[in-house]
């Protein structure tokens, strides 16, 4: 062989040994964080993990007695990596993490002591409930609260640094059994889910294998970023992570030129520790960019099993405040921290895969893919415009009331976007049972002979809160700093219900001809019934609002009034029936949601008060002051041009003054009354008169940083 080809095969080689190197000691890392099925096969018996896989891998239930070698293991792990506590990490009604620690420290003896943690500690804690909101279903005098150990969700560890805490995924439930958190009730919207799913299946196919059924999730996170620094200045961004007052400043959007912009060196460095931290965690994290407002930015996991995938989100957004706090930034979540520029929102991409892990919502190829598609479909649509009310109440806050419809996201009406190939397909499907005897002929061609499905989605639309893309539905209203547990517990939920009523039809048919039929026509029906939820146009325009209006969507603007879908009727009786939540537990989540609201709300009133009267009017009055005294000391010169000009400028300042000290004595008597819509209204009418100072008055005296600092100095 020529020594020339040597060289090459020994470069090659090398090449290749540099790769497998570097790709080895990524892959080393991800997940070491987690307690994931890669650390149970090293620190479980057999057995034990067998049982792990099993729950995780098929949602087969954990055999009872199984917990103290999990714990055990988990324990030995978890002391391995440094960690001396742990917690049972939960999510509770307040939209949050909770977190309350113990050390695995036991004392033995009189001056000795061990680390231990047994399986009865692993599946169930007793945190004190009282102070997380129960909306009236605990009295304090009876604040017992029970987590329970998720064993689907892996146990992590949190802060990499020295004393790690061992973290265990749980569900946090009343004495009573009432659920006081979000995990719960989405896993029993999962379960329900699988239920149908299975039942559905089983129909189709004549069989269903032994696994659960289950939805799939992949959040799209965006969120900003502020230097530190200048954040410190910001008593509302402080307190109520948005800016209450700001000019827009002259640049800052309309080029399009931070939108998938390259990214700052700073900004890199931080999403650089961000993916590690999430890799060692098992988070897949896959896209970041920087989004259509400067300082804004996305990231975007890879899709995950749904429960996972929440509490995963739930983490992530936990981690990027922390890494953007140890790169002297901070990373804001809120809807909408600035006015002016775009908001933030949290794009949950929802599938469903069958027990054999199959993406439902694939188009698939054959026939009778398709079918199970349509089917599938067809369920989608009845369940997002019969409950349109509850979809919009699961994405209701104070954050996200600034956002949505204020074109940058989609509008309070509920509608789905199809793209035009399915359009197309569902336009046939009603027209097929349009006449009976020709109806036959369509459906058997509709069901049996379908054209092959549209895999890739050409056609875009980002203007909608609901959108098919490709293989999956994209649920756009969630806001940016809520969980994605509520919007997935109710598309669990509605989905599983309309898959009922579907199977309910078809269960009846006696042979594959029959039920073809018998799917076509409930296909024409749901078409018929609920294509006012379709459209395809542009959901930001104002034609939109009116055509939705005729078509009798509803177009629910603010929290409040989303809030009360919660406690309908139809919405407990949905929820009853796949048990999913009581009617108790309803009413108590939709007192706590309107609380919170109320209390956000006038908190923000009071924040902005008095920030009014302590930092902007003071500061206004230095101004009016320097102003008053050069136009006295200049009265001698006798230069009236100059004199009028600067009378009339103190003329305005004062009278944008006196605006500002009106509109702080309304927002102060509005705060009395509590009312959140008076609030809100005094507190846009008092930021116009003092964002319109911030245009008139010396930098040097404005108290706080400015929208120019805040978005661009990063
Ligand atoms: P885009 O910005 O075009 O919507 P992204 O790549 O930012 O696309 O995000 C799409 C998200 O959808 C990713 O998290 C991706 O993993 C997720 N996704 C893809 N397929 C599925 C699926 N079958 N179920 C749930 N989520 C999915
Ligand atoms: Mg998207």
């Amino acid at each position: 062989m020529p020594i020339s080809f040597l060289i090459i095969g020994v470069v090659m080689a090398s090449k290749e040994i540099l790769f497998r190197d570097a790709e080895n000691a990524l892959l080393d890392s991800y997940g070491v964080n987690a307690f994931n099925l890669r650390a149970m096969e090293d620190y479980l018996p057999k057995k034990a993990f067998k049982a792990m896989k099993d729950t995780i891998e098929k949602g087969k239930p954990l055999p009872f007695g199984i917990e103290d070698d999990v714990a055990k293991g988990m324990t030995e792990w978890a002391i391995s990596k440094g960690a001396t506590h742990y917690t049972h990490w939960f999510l509770p009604l307040t939209g949050t993490t909770a977190e309350k620690h113990d050390s695995f420290i036991n004392p033995k003896g009189s001056s000795g002591a061990v680390l231990s943690f047994k399986g009865s500690q692993l599946i169930q804690g007793e945190p004190d409930a009282s102070s997380f909101p129960s909306g009236g279903l605990r009295a304090t005098f009876e604040a017992r609260g029970y987590t329970a150990w998720d064993p689907t969700s892996p146990a992590f560890l949190k802060y990499m640094n020295e004393g790690p805490t061992l973290c265990i995924p749980t569900a946090f439930a009343s004495y009573t059994g009432e659920a006081l958190d979000k995990k719960t009730p989405l896993l029993r919207s999962m379960e329900a889910l699988s239920t149908s799913v299975r039942r559905f299946i089983k129909v189709f196919d004549g069989s269903v294998g032994e696994t659960k059924a289950f939805a799939t999730l992949g959040v799209e996170q965006e969120y900003f970023l502020v230097d530190r620094e200048i954040y410190l200045a910001r008593p509302d961004l402080i307190q109520m992570g948005r800016t209450l007052f700001g000019r827009t400043p002259a640049k800052h959007q309309q080029m399009d030129d931070h939108y998938f912009g390259s990214i700052k060196r700073r900004v890199l460095a931080f999403m650089n520790d961000v993916d590690r931290e999430c890799w060692k965690l098992g988070i897949p994290a896959k896209t970041r960019h920087n989004e259509v407002s400067p300082a804004q930015f996305e990231i975007a996991p890879v899709f995950e099993e749904l429960n996972l995938s929440v509490d995963h989100n739930m983490m992530l957004m936990q981690i990027l405040k922390e890494t953007a706090e140890s790169h002297g930034l901070v990373a804001l979540l809120h809807e909408k921290p600035f006015a002016g520029v775009n908001g933030s929102g949290k794009h949950n991409n929802w599938s469903l895969s069958d027990p054999s892990g199959n993406n439902m919502l694939e188009p698939g190829n054959s026939p009778h893919e398709n079918a199970k598609f349509l089917a599938v479909l067809g369920a989608i649509i009845r369940g997002v415009d019969k409950y349109s009310r509850l979809l919009r109440s699961v994405v209701a806050s104070a954050g996200n009331d600034h956002r949505l419809g204020a074109n940058e996201a989609p509008p309070a009406i509920i509608s789905i976007f199809l793209g035009d190939q399915l359009t197309d397909i569902i336009e046939q499907i009603e027209k097929g049972s349009a006449s009976t005897s020709k109806a036959k002929d369509v459906m058997k061609l509709g069901v049996t002979s379908l054209p092959d499905l549209p895999k890739d989605v050409t056609d875009r639309n980002r203007t909608s809160p609901f959108a098919f893309t490709g293989n999956k539905f994209e649920f756009r209203a969630v806001g940016s700093a809520q969980s994605c547990a509520g919007p997935n517990v109710v598309l669990n939920t509605i989905v599983a219900e309309s898959l009922d009523e579907i199977t309910d039809v078809l269960e009846k048919a006696g042979s594959k001809t029959e039920m073809n039929e018998l799917l076509h026509k409930q296909l024409t029906y749901i078409v018929k019934k609920h294509k006012r939820i379709l459209f395809n146009g542009d959901n930001y325009s104002k034609e939109w609002a009116l055509e939705a209006e005729k078509r009798g969507l509803p177009n629910i603007k603010s929290t409040y009034d989303a809030l009360s879908a919660i406690i309908s009727k139809e919405s407990v009786e949905l929820f009853t029936k796949y048990r999913v939540l009581s009617e108790t537990e309803l009413k108590s989540r939709y007192n706590i949601y309107t609380e919170s609201y109320e209390t956000i709300v006038s908190m923000e009133g009071e924040c902005a008060l008095n920030m009014v009267k302590t930092m902007y009017l003071p500061s206004v009055c230095d101004h009016l002051r320097s102003l008053a005294e050069t136009i006295n000391s200049m009265k001698h010169l006798g230069d009236t041009k100059s004199l009028k000009a600067l009378s009339e400028n103190l003329k305005f300042i004062s009278s944008l003054t006196a605006d500002a000290y009106d509109g702080a004595s309304k927002l102060e008597k509005a705060l009395a009354k509590g009312k959140p819509k008076e609030i809100l209204k005094e507190m846009s009418a008092l930021r116009a008169s003092i964002d319109a100072l911030e245009g008139e008055v010396d930098d040097a005296l404005w108290p706080v940083p400015k929208y120019k600092d805040l978005l661009f100095v990063y």
